[in-house]
């Protein structure tokens, strides 16, 4: 019997992507083929972020692996992390900033309506400051999105990095991460891309590039350190 799948995620992959899985593998390791392929897809994969000055980094791991991929890589010891809650993502994201040594403060909202831009300003203005900021773009369990063009701009011009857990969203709402000033976005293959679960993509802008290779103390992980993945990209 056909099962159709109609969860939010993973969803129904298509006969294209399940036939693209049955292709011989070679060695990736080694295989120069196999460097530009990835590269190329990388390029492609920042066309739906509408973004030319990212940096793009698809990793064999579910979504949850983006996520801590950015705390274990932009946290050091005591930073203060902003945690956007409006949602079961949004307050899970505070989990991981704890988990990995943040002081973590929640800007609490309704979990039926997007996050209202004055009072979260008004939020950051009697709290900051912040060294970062966690936030969903759409959280699934609800289906409501967040308004991120509003939100990231803002974070932009308090000096607070943007991490945007976009995993439902990418390839299903339109994202402009370089003119909404957006630092490190996360997305999965599994949602809107109709591809099998198992893959994440990050992108990293450039200040949030900087920001990695100042860090004062070493990542407290080597899988989901993204500044060994730095070493090595060519997008
Ligand atoms: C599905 C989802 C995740 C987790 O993705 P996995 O691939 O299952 O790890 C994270 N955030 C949001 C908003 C999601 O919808």
């Amino acid at each position: 019997m056909e099962r159709l799948v109609m969860t939010p995620g993973p969803t129904q992959s298509s006969e294209e992507v399940r036939g693209a899985l049955s292709i011989k593998n070679t060695n990736t390791d080694l295989d120069k083929d196999f460097f530009k392929l990835y590269n190329d897809t990388c390029k492609k994969a920042k066309k739906l972020v509408n973004s030319k000055d990212s940096k793009a980094i698809i990793m064999l791991g579910e979504a949850i692996l983006g996520l801590e991929s950015a705390c274990a890589s932009f946290i050091e010891e005591g930073d203060r992390v902003l945690c956007i809650d409006n949602g079961i993502f949004g307050r899970g994201f505070g989990e991981f900033t704890d988990m990995y040594g943040a002081e973590t403060i929640y800007f609490r909202s309704d979990y039926k309506r997007g996050i209202d831009v004055d009072e979260l300003e008004k939020f950051i203005d009697e709290n900051g400051p912040f060294k970062l900021a966690t936030l969903v773009h759409c959280e699934t369990p609800t289906g409501i999105t967040n308004p991120i063009e509003d939100i990231c701009p803002l974070l932009n011009k308090k000096g607070i990095i943007s991490i945007v857990d976009a995993v439902s969203s990418y390839g299903g709402e339109f994202i402009s991460m370089d003119e909404w000033a957006i630092d490190m976005l996360i997305a999965g293959t599994q949602k809107c891309l109709s591809v099998t679960a198992g893959g994440t993509l990050v992108f990293l802008s450039n200040r949030a590039v900087e920001v990695l290779e100042n860090r004062k103390s070493s990542v407290k992980s080597f899988y989901a350190n993204l500044k060994n993945w730095l070493l090595v990209m060519e997008n």
